[in-house]
């Protein structure tokens, strides 16, 4: 069995593709130029017509935005500039074409990476693809063309290119697992988009597996079981019609309120690191987006993104949100969230260490940069500012201060912004949620962040496998905490939402329900899930759930009263 993450839900059982990388440990030998550049001109040539085929493959299945890539992909091989540095590599330096077209690659690329602008980023990775292919055509090897694939099969690969995801088609692929890859990584956002099983960071993946392996592919769990017996396949054959039809009843809701069968209403949000995400939004009819994780447009580069760059990924989302609101949680790096342009000291316990909030105060121009984005993008739509880390009063105010900095120098530029912005903060440090009722008085409204409350509340690690028993957001401490700070708020007339991982789980749902939580945010696949415990039951009923589930002196009795309370409402959870 292989593990990883499953970055989007759903069951596959079938064989094996793996795409397997192989090193081409690519060096300088000193070749002969003429001989060297009839190979180039091959290259060229063969893969040429290898994407031509694939786009007219692709075509039957792909829109005309997305077969724009190939363009780009031709584009490089007939570029002057890319090609002529390849073939003066050649000429002048005497050197072998694979190496040469690695060489040129590998400056364009970098010179890609280093402008301040999204489009020619994305080429960098485009020149990276058509260089491989180039290289693995220019010394005779095979190249595993995804577009080609005919028959059922769960695709395996190191990482997928852009190419390779561009050309997946349903009707053959039925779902796919890289070695490498976080929740936020390409593959992982594609798996999403195209609603297929995935799997990312399985980390041995295509060494352990074989091409024609028979498999499972599990993504709820995400695991993958290799060459499994009749009994598994038979129980999870079973579990994927299961899952089907579970999901097909889900689909049905996603035009529907979360609303209780006694009216009361709670805000179905969620949870997004980068514009990109924004199909899965609006696709499960999100009615707001509860966490924009900001530090994602701070990372996978090499310099601090601009008060531009980040005004327009916020505009982008203010707008499609269509006055809804979006609250943009401001730098949240340290921890396990690093940048590699910003210097982070080594520190033995980075997670209680320089991070978040406490970077940001420290750093104002940087924080400023980025309030200022937010600002000026708070007038295409309904944007709050939350800061995440808060431990204390002093930061709120001192960060408030550097907002009101902001809001007076766009005042005097004469640049508009939302003068009634709303700010809150992120509940993820026990001191916070203990004194919730004081902090209430300086905020507009507070997110629960379950995943660090856990993790500081139990003194366990969230990254430690090790100990990941004993990190249950269904602990009765967190269970206390969540209900003072919910009801620290509503004696102040402001909401509470939840965003982490908490508020997707059902087993939660009716707890946080009953406990008078307002907005449940998450990623946006659960969000008919959750919508579906809330639409089955009464607050009545759900006050009494959360009531008894405040007695009880263990997690596990939390864990099995909410199971037992979901089944008698007859849920199955996935
Ligand atoms: C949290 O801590 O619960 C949270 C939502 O923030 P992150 O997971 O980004 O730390
Ligand atoms: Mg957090």
């Amino acid at each position: 069995m292989v593990k990883g993450l499953g970055v989007s839900s759903g069951i596959s059982i079938a064989k094996a593709f793996v795409i397997k990388e192989e090193e081409l440990n690519i060096k300088k030998i000193e070749s002969n130029p003429s001989l060297e550049l009839e190979k180039l001109n091959k290259a060229i040539e063969q893969s040429r017509n290898q994407i031509q085929t694939i786009k007219e493959k692709a075509s039957k299945t792909l829109s005309e935005d997305k077969l724009a890539l190939f363009d780009a992909h031709m584009m490089f091989l007939d570029d002057p500039e890319f090609i002529g540095s390849i073939e003066s590599k050649i000429k002048d330096d005497k050197a072998n074409v694979d190496y040469a077209i690695n060489e040129t690659v590998e400056f364009f690329s970098n010179m890609f990476l280093g402008m301040d602008n999204e489009y020619f980023k994305e080429r960098a990775a485009d020149i990276k693809d058509v260089g491989s292919r180039m290289v693995l055509n220019s010394l005779n090897k095979k190249i595993n063309d995804v577009s080609l694939i005919d028959e059922e099969v769960i695709l395996l690969a190191h990482d997928l290119t852009p190419s390779q995801t561009a050309v997946i088609d349903k009707k053959f692929v039925k779902g796919f697992a890289t070695d490498i890859g976080g929740k936020t990584s390409h593959t992982a956002i594609i798996a999403r988009v195209l609603e297929l099983p995935g799997i990312v960071g399985a980390k041995t993946a295509t060494k352990d597996i074989n091409d024609g392996d028979m498999l499972i592919m599990d993504a709820i769990n995400g695991t993958i079981h290799i060459n499994p017996s009749k009994e598994l396949l038979d129980e999870y054959s079973k579990k994927a019609k299961d899952f089907l039809a579970y999901k097909k009843d889900l689909d049905k809701l996603k035009n529907e309120k979360a609303i209780t069968l006694d009216d009361h209403h709670v805000e179905m949000a969620a949870n997004i690191g980068a514009p990109s995400d924004m199909a899965g939004v609006l696709e499960n009819n999100a009615q707001a987006i509860g966490l924009y994780r900001s530090e994602f447009l701070y990372m996978g580069r090499d310099n601090f993104p601009t008060e531009d760059e980040q005004f327009e990924s916020y505009k982008i989302v203010l707008e499609k949100m269509e006055n809804k609101p979006v609250i943009i949680r401001t730098l949240d790096i340290g921890g396990d969230k690093n940048l590699s342009y910003f210097d982070l000291p080594k520190e033995l316990n980075p997670f209680l260490g320089y991070r978040a909030l406490r970077i940001c105060l420290e750093q104002k121009e940087m924080f400023k940069t980025q309030l200022r984005a937010i600002l000026r993008a708070s007038s295409f739509g309904k944007a709050r500012i939350m800061y995440p880390m808060v431990s204390s009063l002093e930061e709120i105010i001192k960060a408030n201060e550097i907002v009101k900095e902001c809001k007076d120098e766009l005042d005097k530029e004469n640049i508009s912004y939302d003068k009634n912005i709303e700010i809150g903060i992120m509940v993820e440090i026990p001191s916070v949620a203990i004194i919730a009722d004081q902090i209430a008085k300086h905020v507009d409204f507070f997110s629960i962040g379950t995943n660090d409350l856990c993790q500081y509340t139990l003194a366990v690690d969230r990254m430690n496998e090790k100990i990941s028993s004993l990190y249950n957001p269904l602990h009765p401490a967190i269970l206390k905490l969540v209900k003072m700070v919910i009801d620290a708020s509503h004696k102040e007339g402001i909401f509470t939402g939840m965003c982490g991982e908490m508020a997707s789980t059902p087993e939660s749902t009716l707890i946080l329900l009953g406990m008078g939580l307002d907005e449940f945010s998450m990623n946006a696949p659960s969000i008919q899930a959750v919508k579906k415990v809330i639409r089955s039951t009464s607050m009545k009923e759900a006050k009494e759930i959360a009531k008894k589930a405040l007695t009880l002196d263990t997690a596990k009795e939390v864990q099995d009263f909410a199971h037992n309370e979901l089944k008698k409402l007859g849920i199955t959870v996935f």
